[in-house]
């Protein structure tokens, strides 16, 4: 039994946190939300007031918080107040499972080890349906060493576990990916478009390129248009699956990627834009494969 200190315990970390409850682990829980605290209670978890003295007690220090800021400021405190590297015993985990940017992970990580701690970044992909099936796929930057111990915690919260490098390049493997799924839904949600102009039925389009070189995420489970894929967000209205605006705040730390690293990355470029109007609009709370209809209004004069 291993006792994880659980930080956010919201639409991803709730249920998590409820997995690793479940399959006998310690949970202490905290989040800034009552009403997440109540749903982790209910679900097994032990909920904590004091972060600092759970922190040493934990074996592990996980978080599952919106951005790297905060991660940031978990870690090592803010305005004054200390953090929890200064409250957990020496060698502790701090596990970060949250989507931040690479250069945030790698600071989080140099800190966690400057004060004695072991650090690793294991972002996910699965979303909450995921989460709460305990299938997501987790990304893992870590020392050998720090990934076989927290291995079979990630075993109980996900089914696909890739170990990528040291600490810093989980995060920097979600990163690539989540570039490549915002352009290739773009890609196949032009596609839709232009065959619609040609007189091409979506059904017929579809038959083609899911059997053919367009074939992709995007298209077979995520398909921009009703029809071809019952499960797909198309045929919901757009109800996500996965929000434009999380698409949004993964590709903008895709773009600072590319900045920090010199990398010209035009397509990943142009995505992030896209995007970027979408989830200024009603996009934020709809699937980012509604962007289709985007990208039809768009060229309606045509
Ligand atoms: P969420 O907003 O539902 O949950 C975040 C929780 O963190 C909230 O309950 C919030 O109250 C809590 N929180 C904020 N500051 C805190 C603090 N200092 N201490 C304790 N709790 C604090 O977000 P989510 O959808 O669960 O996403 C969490 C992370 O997972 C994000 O980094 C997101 O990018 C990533 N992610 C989300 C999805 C998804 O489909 N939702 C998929 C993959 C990755």
């Amino acid at each position: 039994m291993t006792t994880v200190l659980f930080l956010g315990l919201g639409h991803m970390g709730g249920p998590m946190a409820a997995n690793l409850a479940a399959a006998g682990h310690r949970v202490l829980g905290f989040d800034l939300v009552p009403a997440a605290l109540e749903a982790a209670r209910a679900a097994g978890v032990e909920v904590v007031s004091d972060t600092a003295v759970a922190a040493a007690e934990a074996d592990v220090v996980l978080t599952m918080l919106p951005n790297g800021r905060l991660v940031l400021d978990v870690y090592r405190g803010d305005d004054g107040a200390p953090g929890l590297l200064a409250a957990a015993r020496p060698g502790t985990v701090f596990l970060d499972c949250s989507t931040i940017e690479v250069a945030q992970a790698r600071e989080a990580a140099q800190a966690a080890e400057a004060a004695g701690m072991r650090a690793a970044d294991a972002p996910v992909s699965g979303g909450q349906v995921g989460a709460e099936a305990g299938t997501l796929a987790f990304m893992v930057g870590a020392s050998e060493e720090v990934f076989e111990e927290i291995r079979p915690l990630l075993e109980v919260m996900g089914r696909r576990i890739v170990h990528c490098g040291g600490p810093g390049l989980g995060q920097a493997a979600k990163v690539c990916n989540n570039m490549v799924l915002g352009i290739s839904q773009i890609a196949v949600a032009e596609a839709f478009v232009l065959g619609e102009r040609l007189g091409l039925d979506h059904q017929a389009l579809y038959d083609v390129m899911s059997e053919a070189s367009g074939q992709c995420w995007a298209l077979t489970t995520n398909c921009p248009v009703p029809g071809p894929v019952p499960t797909s967000p198309a045929n919901r209205d757009y109800a996500p699956g996965f929000a434009g605006a999380l698409m949004h705040k993964d590709l903008t730390l895709a773009l600072h990627a590319l900045d920090d690293q010199g990398v010209q990355g035009g397509l990943g470029r142009a995505a992030q834009e896209i995007y970027e109007r979408y989830a200024a609009g009603d996009g934020a709370s709809r699937d980012f494969s509604g962007i289709v209809e985007t990208l039809r209004a768009a060229g309606k004069d045509a």
